[in-house]
């Protein structure tokens, strides 16, 4: 039986990764951050069968013992602060987090398992203000945000330590990935959750910044697919996962508001607080390389990935 440890794992992919690992009989162990109110929610279903351990990604002594105790064949280091607009306000934290925690978690590895095979979350963010469309594995970074920043310097060390000690460490530069997990301040998950609450009459408006920014929207189920097969290759490499398509933030609003017959411009207020200081204007992902040496390929559409969360948002708020 194969063992994973998964930092992240009670976020968004961390959960849909863990019920993928545990649906092909991997022992899987899940790195938990004390807090006084831990958040169970997208993990309840499969909560008893993980292996708990503490620890905290800055905190190297605790990442060491989670190798040890855990004694993994693969490791997938999904924990970040990983949204952009709090990575302004808090620059230092999410570089502590979201950069040189892949140092210590790296090292943990190195130190006590070096043969396990080790995943790190990478980010179509540091394509930022993009040098080519569409953005593939060659694409030079130009990141825009503390967080694309610290992304950056999160997948070098990761192909530093594969080059540096012959580790199988892998980087999967991950396109914009949504579900019914996302978080609620997130453009996907905040345009559903409200489309459903006006739709029953629990919200009047929704405050929202740029309209025009331009993403490759994929669903969080199929990527993490796409990870555990990036582990499973002959050698360790890196990959962009995306869907190759792009859609504004203005289609986004048209289809979740159209699906429950509302036309969104009469509840849309633009509001300067969700305007960045720096845009990525544009992220359209090239994934051929995943595709033939991966065989991967999205199962879900743009249109039926927003259908699906409006779909959880309107069922969650009439409970
Ligand atoms: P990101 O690509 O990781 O930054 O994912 P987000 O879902 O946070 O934002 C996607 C895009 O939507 C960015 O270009 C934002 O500027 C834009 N956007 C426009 N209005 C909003 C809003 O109210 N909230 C968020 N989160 N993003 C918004």
């Amino acid at each position: 039986m194969k063992r994973a440890l998964i930092t992240g794992i009670t976020g968004q992919d961390g959960s849909y990764l863990a019920e993928l690992l545990l649906e092909k009989g991997y022992e899987v162990y899940g790195l938990r951050r004390r807090t006084s109110t831990p958040n169970y929610e997208n993990v309840a279903a499969i909560q008893d069968r993980i292996h708990w351990v503490s620890g905290d990604l800055t905190d190297l002594a605790s990442l060491i013992e989670a190798v040890r105790v855990s004694d993994p064949d693969e490791v997938y280091n999904l924990a970040a602060q990983s949204f952009v607009a709090a990575s302004w306000p808090q620059p230092i934290a999410t570089g502590q987090i979201t950069a040189l925690a892949v140092t210590n978690m790296l090292e943990a590895v190195r130190i006590v398992k070096p043969t396990a095979r080790f995943y790190q979350a990478s980010s179509s963010e540091m394509f930022g203000k993009v040098v080519e469309t569409p953005q593939k594995e060659t694409t030079p970074f130009y990141p825009r945000s503390p967080y694309g920043v610290a992304k950056v310097y999160g997948h070098w060390i990761t192909v530093n330590y594969r080059e540096s000690f012959n580790m199988y460490a892998c980087s999967g530069i991950l396109f914009n990935h949504e579900s019914p997990r996302r978080g609620l301040e997130f453009v996907t998950r905040k345009v559903t959750n409200a489309a459903a609450r006006i739709k029953l009459g629990l919200d009047q408006e929704l405050r929202m910044g740029n309209l025009d920014a331009l993403r490759d929207w994929g669903f969080a189920g199929d990527y993490v697919q796409a990870m555990w097969l990036m582990l499973q290759q002959d050698e360790p490499d890196d990959y962009v996962i995306a869907t190759g398509e792009t859609h504004s933030v203005r289609e986004l609003l048209e289809v979740a508001f159209g699906y429950v017959g509302l036309d969104y411009r009469q509840y849309v207020v633009i509001d300067p607080a969700f305007v960045r200081p720096a845009e990525v204007d544009l992220l359209l992902g090239d994934s051929s390389k995943a595709s033939s040496k991966l065989g991967w390929k999205r199962e879900v559409d743009f249109n039926q990935l927003i259908e699906m969360m409006v779909d959880y948002d309107l069922e969650r708020n009439q409970k």
